[in-house]
């Protein structure tokens, strides 16, 4: 894996020798469906990709950290005494880049959520997520950073509890208000298979998906329009779901069912009723594509992925001409179904399609992109996949605290 080579050769860089402690790595994940239903303690089904951020780790002897990656300029250093001070000031007079609040953060998170042990390590990460594009290498960097310090620093912990710590990074440190499907996904993915999250508990249970078997593929059609949590569409969405829980009276918008869309429209503006029956919509979309995985097979999922989409574009408002023209095509071309996957405002769509149409359909996105004007999509297939995991070297358990 050229992640994997390429972690290891920063790690040379960095510290003049080839020593290294050990690789830790965690995956990008597709989101089958389930889209902006997580921060209102509803349902998703994300599975776990084949593209994966590697950290390669070395402890040193004083109680500093230094991240570097290859998609960044310059390695960043700090005490592991200065996080909690170092987090405590607004983003701007923390003098970081922004990438480094993901690694940086992750171990602030950590020291704040479990008992850990004190030891400098040098982290050096590569990639192949392709960053920004909605396959969550911002779940992948944590995850690897994570899995990495919660050996190396002994604290114990399980992955859910580890993804807890990536969500708070990722709010805290990073100060992006996403929710904790990605980190889940891509922290307790498994071979073949999808997860069903719960986001109200954090209940996971794996769903076979068995795309394989049904001669199916995903192909991820990546629009390169660059989306970014910190942008207000995201933050407005969660706003407008959470003013349409407070008014109808409920926790979560996960407390609805379509039952109450009738109210729900009586009693909210209409924008905000749109929000809201996506979300509630999308959380019944969820739940049917596990039943109809388990009664009918992967092939009978198509339309739901579909009306997802149309969900996503017209009530929820946050696709975009690339993400719609991508899912068009695709559908033209035999897709089963084509959905935007990730927060929207651009990244990427999925389509579920024949294994034998795929190069196909790929080249029916190409035109498509071309005939409308914009910048070529890059379409590449993803498979399910095992999630975070260390492949720890044993020089590990030599390392004192
Ligand atoms: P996505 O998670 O969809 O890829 P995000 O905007 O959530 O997009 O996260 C992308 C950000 O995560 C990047 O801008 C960068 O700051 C950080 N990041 C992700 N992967 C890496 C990496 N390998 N090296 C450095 N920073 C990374
Ligand atoms: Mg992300």
């Amino acid at each position: 894996m050229t992640a994997s080579t390429d972690a290891r050769a920063l790690l040379a860089e960095l510290t003049g020798d080839a020593a290294c402690t050990g690789t830790w790595s965690a995956p990008g994940r597709a989101n089958l469906i389930g889209e902006h239903t997580d921060y209102n303690d509803g349902f998703a089904l994300p599975f776990a990709i084949d593209r994966r951020t590697v950290a390669a780790v070395r402890v040193r002897d004083d109680a500093r950290i230094r991240v570097a990656s290859t998609a960044a300029p310059a390695p960043v250093e700090v005490a592991i005494d200065d996080l909690d001070g170092l987090f405590a000031l607004p983003p701007a007079e923390r003098g970081l880049p922004e990438w480094a609040g993901y690694p940086l953060g992750v171990a602030w998170a950590l020291r704040r959520t479990a008992a850990t042990a004190r030891i400098g390590v040098e982290i050096a990460l590569a990639s192949d997520v392709p960053v920004g594009s909605g396959l969550s290498s911002s779940a992948a960097i944590e995850g690897a950073v994570a899995f990495a310090l919660n050996d190396v620093w002994r604290a114990d912990l399980t992955p859910v509890q580890l993804a807890r710590v990536g969500r708070l990074a990722e709010n805290e440190a990073v100060g992006a208000p996403t929710g904790i499907m990605d980190q889940m996904a891509s922290f307790c993915g498994q071979q073949d298979a999808a997860i069903l999250l719960d986001c109200r508990t954090l209940d996971v249970r794996p769903i076979d998906l068995g795309f394989a078997a049904a001669g199916l593929e995903v192909l991820v059609i990546d629009t390169r329009v660059e989306h970014s949590h910190a942008d207000g569409g995201y933050a407005d969405r969660r706003a407008a779901c959470e003013r349409g829980a407070a008014t109808l009276g409920v926790p979560a918008l996960r407390d609805l069912t379509s039952d109450d869309l009738p109210r729900a429209a009586e009693l909210l503006d209409e924008t905000t009723f749109r929000r809201v029956r996506h979300v509630v919509t999308e959380n019944q979309r969820v739940l049917d594509t596990v039943a109809r995985l388990a009664a009918d097979g992967a092939r009978a999922i198509g339309d739901l992925l579909t009306a997802s989409h149309a969900s996503l574009r017209d009530d929820f408002e946050v696709s975009c001409p690339e993400l719609d023209t991508a899912v068009d095509a695709a559908l033209a071309a035999g897709a089963l179904g084509a959905r935007m996957t990730g927060g929207g405002f651009g990244g990427c769509a999925i389509a579920l399609v024949d294994a034998d149409r795929a190069s196909q359909v790929a080249d029916a996105a190409v035109q498509a992109f071309a005939a409308s004007g914009f910048a070529p999509p890059r379409v590449f297939t993803v498979h399910p996949s095992a999630g975070a995991r260390s492949d720890r070297s044993p020089a590990i358990d030599s390392v004192e605290a």
